[in-house]
């Protein structure tokens, strides 16, 4: 099967030298992409700025922006059986970037942020391909990652609580079915983690793809 895979934060930028970003580490991702190498799966990984090794065998496009994953993603999703966007996407950016460095004064400063375009809801309703999303929560898990399924048009969500899971090596998830079906796994180091998830990704894309047929 061809996986396309996203990891790692964006970067989002207010002037020439400066950006918002987010903590993520990229581990998940990259870890998900060497699960499903080893399980003779086609992987492109689309990768933000991370200091990982690539993980040899697969196909990497880096990216900065939130724009520039959006396209990346368009662009490839029409090649692949299963997408999982397991990058911190940013949701808000600066309105504008100031095209010069911004200087300090004593007064405050405000920026102005708009949300990002939503590269999961952006997806297609009738596809081929499999949708994987991750939601990196720090309350209410479940109630957020079901209303992410929905509102997302997600096939499957994976939950975790972004204080166990960020910058660690370390993951604990649950995985929540557009079907209503649920998996919970304990807290594992996320090379385990991302070998059973590429199990249960490729057996809902066979699923679905069975259903289709008959
Ligand atoms: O809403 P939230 O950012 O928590 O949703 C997380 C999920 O949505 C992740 O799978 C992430 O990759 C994806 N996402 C996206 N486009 C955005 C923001 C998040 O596809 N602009």
């Amino acid at each position: 099967m061809r996986f396309l895979i996203t990891a790692g934060p964006t970067r989002e930028p207010i002037d020439p030298v400066r950006y918002l970003s987010n903590r993520s580490s990229g581990k998940m991702g990259y870890a998900l992409a060497e699960a499903a190498i080893e399980s003779r799966h086609e992987v492109v990984l689309i990768s933000g700025a991370v200091s990982r090794t690539r993980p040899r065998g697969a196909a990497v496009i880096p990216v900065s922006t939130s724009d520039e994953m959006f396209d990346a993603v368009q662009r490839q999703v029409p090649n692949c059986d299963v997408l999982v966007m397991c990058a911190a996407v940013a949701d808000y950016k600066p309105v504008a970037v100031f095209t010069r460095k911004i200087k300090k004064r004593d007064a405050k400063l405000s920026l102005e942020l708009i949300p990002t375009k939503d590269i999961l809801a952006s997806l297609p309703i009738d596809r081929k391909y499999l949708v994987v999303g991750f939601a990196a929560e720090t309350e209410n898990i479940e109630a957020n990652a079901q209303k992410k399924l929905r509102e997302k048009n997600c096939d499957i969500i994976v939950a975790n609580d972004a204080r166990i899971g960020m910058e660690s090596d370390e993951n604990e998830i649950e995985i929540f079915f557009r079907d209503g079906e649920k998996k919970k796994f304990l807290r594992a180091s996320k090379k385990i983690i991302a070998r059973e998830l590429v199990k249960i990704f490729a057996n809902a894309r066979e699923k679905s793809l069975t259903k289709k047929i008959v």
